[in-house]
């Protein structure tokens, strides 16, 4: 039995199995879960809807005020992400917000609205959060930290298949290009940047089933929560 609430924090490179395995675990532990990179995506994805120029602070200023976004259940059950009161989730993964999503997610004024919705979501819940920041600025003091790795090549041929599956005709080589730049803007911008916390547990996914992953998150959740309870 949990006595307060339990944050999992899962943060890692994109395209390192962070989503698949964090909606796995929360569905194991009948945790909320909350994709933090929709949210980023969503954000990027009105800007590009309103061809807003991002150096334009004022104007994103302006945009995020009137800016709401949402988590739901479809209803058979999916997450779905809304954005003004409209479904975005397919929306959100195209390649052209790929594209657009870590230029954006490196601006402070974004990061800080981001951040405040995040915490206003989580409250008073046992919950699996994912993204870049979550064990090092969003949830610090969370009860358990992961970071997910994964080799560039499975990366790639894991978010080709998502990408084909969903009718985006987009080149291996150009996913990794993408996937080789988001990294390197979310690891190397001034604020929040991606980093392995030293208290997080490594987890290379590269050769493990979805399964395998999410056992592993969920086995070490379980034992914490078997220590927090003793104490
Ligand atoms: O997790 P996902 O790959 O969907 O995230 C998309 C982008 O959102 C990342 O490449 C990163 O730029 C940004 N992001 C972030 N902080 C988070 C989650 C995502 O900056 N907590």
């Amino acid at each position: 039995m949990i006595m307060k609430k339990f944050v999992v924090a899962i943060d890692g490179t994109a395209a390192s199995g962070k989503s698949t395995t964090a909606r796995g675990v929360a569905k194991a532990l009948g945790f909320f879960y909350l994709d933090t990179g929709a949210m980023y995506r969503a954000v990027t994805y009105k800007i590009i809807q309103e061809k807003l120029d991002i150096k334009d602070i004022p104007a994103l200023k302006e945009l995020l005020n009137r800016t709401t976004i949402e988590f739901r259940k479809s209803n058979d059950n999916k997450n779905l992400i809304s954005l003004d009161n409209n479904d975005v989730t397919r929306q959100i993964r195209m390649h052209e917000v790929d594209a657009m999503v870590s230029p954006v997610s490196a601006i402070p004024e974004i990061r800080e609205k981001m951040v405040e919705e995040q915490h206003r979501i989580a409250q008073d819940k046992n919950i699996v959060v994912e993204g870049r920041d979550i064990g090092s600025v969003v949830f610090p003091d969370a009860d358990i930290k992961f970071y997910l790795d994964c080799s560039m090549d499975q990366r790639a041929l894991r978010r080709g298949k998502e990408l084909h599956r969903k009718g985006d005709e987009i080149s291996s080589q150009s996913i990794k290009d993408n996937l080789v730049r988001r990294d390197q803007i979310d690891s190397n911008r001034q604020t929040s940047p991606l980093k392995q916390m030293p208290d997080a547990i490594y987890l290379d996914t590269t050769n493990l089933t979805i399964n395998e992953e999410i056992q592993f998150v969920v086995d070490a959740v379980k034992n914490k929560i078997a220590i927090q309870n003793i104490k």
